[in-house]
């Protein structure tokens, strides 16, 4: 019976398969629960009160057409005079029309419900192009409030409002999942009557904030917390064996530098999680260029000397490679096994799951590629996450599953405020690298308005240093300067050669060699898109021009701005802006250019555009969430937290709530 929801709605509803397509892509899936997901946004009012109907209402009237007004000039309406029953004039007006529809529609003496948009006049009523002609014994069911849901074009309102009615009606009794006594503890109706009120609104507000809404959301994040208790069991159920620093690797280490105080302290954590018997959960944040990879790489070590294999999983090709490439000039001399795993590059593969199953690979890094169903470990014990928040729930299982010892370490360099871990993570243990390596020049920032490029560009020419040019599309779009067009501009100023480009839609293979030869000093000027937001370690760039600053949250410039300052020269970030800006956006600005404290950015961020946002929703892998917000709703996420610990394991939770884009991970 509760499968019914998991059907296809045109089990039960006969539809065109034209309407049937149009639906299942308005509602992002076929199944009866991604139509009832998909809410109204709106409603409206039809009455057929013709002494009082207000003008924001729809009137249905039923009449007889008495007359057609043709118009004498070309742009003038068509008018179509009818009466009601009570010998209201009533006249139906088109703007845009099309002569033979109206001619069908409305023969002369025909009788007919109309319904739409309507106003009084001295000569009568005017509704101006109804939504609805029905015939008269209609009437009676378009009075009272519709709900009014988002389209795809071509998909009607009154098409998709069917099929939700009438799925709506055939729903059958859905067992209860949420323990009773939390039912009452927060006065929460049952899913069904959830989904049934917020498919009939009675008003505004109904559809803004409704108890419907809140039990839709508290079972939204329910799933999600059930699956963080899934991981979280599997990292404290287990007893694991003690991981003991032997120095048998670190000692023969040659580090470049010395590790920093905090650097010292987050280790000392680690060590202490590896030293305690059980997993390790901990987020390792630090501001960008704060030094996280060498602590990961140190307990990758310890991971090491105790017989296990590490795995590092990295959000973007770009930043695994970046990771290998430094974990490989930190090994040298070690003896270390390391290697590297990428979805583009698939040539390997059988060798190289070979040398995992065989324990010959002591460090594997890479995407997405090293969750996936046939790779498996001989012994995993330990999994780092690298910019973590980026992995949703489910993907962080695969792996710490594959992990014969659960020790799990993640890294991020946007800090999550506290108030968010709860509903990301569930509970983990935090360690922060606070300050930067010492040495580190300052890096001024500045902002520009567009207007001003010219004279920036002349002063660009003249500086001895490599320049990041970032811009943030790379198709031709009509207010957004892209990167070919300022590619081309800025070879005019510098020389063709000294400039070269890179964004998303390049091959892998075309990316690394752009990066390499910036990195070995060959060009002067990189014009990018964000694609070299994460990972990218050039010290000799210090200059980074920002184009539509405007356009970028908070989080993103920061993580920009990152990429600069890593070497032992003054840095210089431009953020370039284009009217109009926002007043957040404007606010935005003047924050870079007054702070480069990642954890004070952020928490303004949270001021000027709620949590929901900080971690900008399409990076944060938290899109996943539709009907909540693990901030907005904090509370929610804490009801939904307890209710997960003594809420049986849901299938039929995690389905309901299931995307399909999940499906290309799990
Ligand atoms: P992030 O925290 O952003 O991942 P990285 O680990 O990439 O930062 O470190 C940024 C740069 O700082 C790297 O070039 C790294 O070699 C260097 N670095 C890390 N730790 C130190 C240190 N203790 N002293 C000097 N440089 C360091
Ligand atoms: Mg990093």
């Amino acid at each position: 019976m509760n499968d019914f929801l998991f059907q296809p709605f045109s089990k039960f509803v006969k539809l065109s398969d034209f309407s049937h397509k149009l639906i299942k892509k308005c509602c992002g899936g076929d199944r009866v629960i991604d139509v009832l997901l998909h809410f109204p946004s709106s409603i409206i009012r039809r009455t057929d009160d013709i002494q009082n109907f207000s003008e924001r209402d729809r009137l249905t009237v039923v009449i007889k057409v008495t007359d057609h007004v043709i118009p004498s000039y070309k742009n003038s309406p068509y008018r179509i005079v009818g009466q009601t029953p009570n010998g209201e004039i009533i006249t139906v007006v088109y703007f845009n029309y099309n002569r033979h529809f109206i001619k069908k529609t409305f023969p002369y003496d025909a009788v007919l419900t109309v319904s739409g948009p309507a106003q009084r006049k001295t000569d009568g009523i005017e509704i101006t192009h109804p939504d609805i002609i029905a015939s008269p014994g209609m009437a009676k069911y378009y009075v009272g409030t519709e709900a009014v849901y988002p389209l795809v074009s071509k998909l009607t309102n009154k098409t998709l409002s069917y099929v939700v009615k009438y799925l709506l009606k055939s729903l059958p009794n859905i067992p209860e999942w949420i323990p009773a006594e939390f039912i009452e503890k927060y006065h929460l109706m049952s899913f069904a009557e959830a989904l049934k009120e917020i498919h009939f609104p009675k008003n505004l507000n109904d559809i803004e904030s409704s108890a419907a809404k809140k039990r839709i959301a508290i079972d939204e994040l329910l799933a999600n917390q059930i699956r963080l208790k899934e991981l979280r069991n599997l990292l404290t159920s287990h007893t694991v064996p003690i991981f003991h620093k032997t120095n048998e690797i670190i000692s023969r280490l040659k580090l470049p530098f010395q590790l920093t105080d905090d650097q010292l302290a987050c280790l000392s954590d680690i060590e202490k999680d590896f030293a305690a018997g059980t997993p390790m959960n901990r987020l390792l944040q630090g501001d960008v260029g704060s030094g996280k990879t060498v602590v990961a790489f140190i307990s990758m070590l310890i991971a090491i000397e105790n017989n296990t294999q590490v795995a590092m999983l990295a959000p973007t090709e770009i930043l695994a490679r970046q990771h290998f490439d430094t974990i490989r000039k930190l090994s040298e001399g070690l003896n270390l096994n390391i290697d590297i795993m990428l979805s583009s590059n698939r040539k390997l593969r059988k060798l190289q799951i070979e040398k995992l199953k065989n324990g010959e690979t002591d460090i594997l890094l890479g995407t997405h590629a090293i969750i996936e169903d046939n790779i498996e470990f001989k012994n995993l014990g330990l999994a780092v996450i690298d910019e973590q928040h980026r992995f949703g729930v489910q993907q962080r299982l695969t792996l710490i599953k594959k992990c014969k010892y659960p020790h799990v370490l993640s890294m991020s360099a946007t800090p999550i405020p506290r108030t968010l871990l709860l509903g990301c993570f569930g509970d983990l243990d935090v360690s922060t690298i606070k300050t930067k390596p010492s040495g580190r020049k300052p890096i001024s920032t500045s902002v520009i308005s567009v207007s001003k490029v010219h004279e920036l560009i002349s002063k660009l020419v003249t500086v001895d240093s490599q320049i990041y040019w970032v811009c943030p599309v790379i198709e031709e779009s009509e207010s957004l300067v892209d990167v070919n067009t300022r590619c081309d501009s800025l070879r005019q100023a510098f020389s063709e050669n000294d400039v070269q480009i890179l964004h998303g839609k390049m091959k892998p293979k075309e990316k690394e060699d752009i990066m390499a030869r910036f990195k070995a000093g060959e060009f002067k000027l990189l014009v990018s898109t964000t694609v070299i937001e994460v990972g990218v370690d050039i010290p000799n760039a210090n200059v980074m021009v920002i184009e539509h600053a405007e356009r970028f949250g908070l989080a993103q410039l920061h993580q920009l701005r990152g990429r600069i300052g890593r070497g032992d020269k003054p840095s210089y970030c431009v953020l370039l802006y284009h009217f109009p800006v926002s007043v957040v956006g404007k606010q935005r600005l003047s924050l870079m250019r007054e702070t480069t404290d990642g954890f004070l950015l952020s928490e303004e961020d949270l001021k000027l555009r709620g949590a929901g946002d900080i971690l900008g929703k399409e990076q944060s892998g938290f899109d996943t969430l539709r009907f909540s917000d693990f901030s907005d709703n904090y509370e929610l996420v804490q009801i939904a937290d307890e209710i997960a610990q003594k809420a049986a394991p849901n299938d039929i939770l995690y389905k309901i709530f299931k995307r399909q884009n999940d499906d290309v991970i799990a």
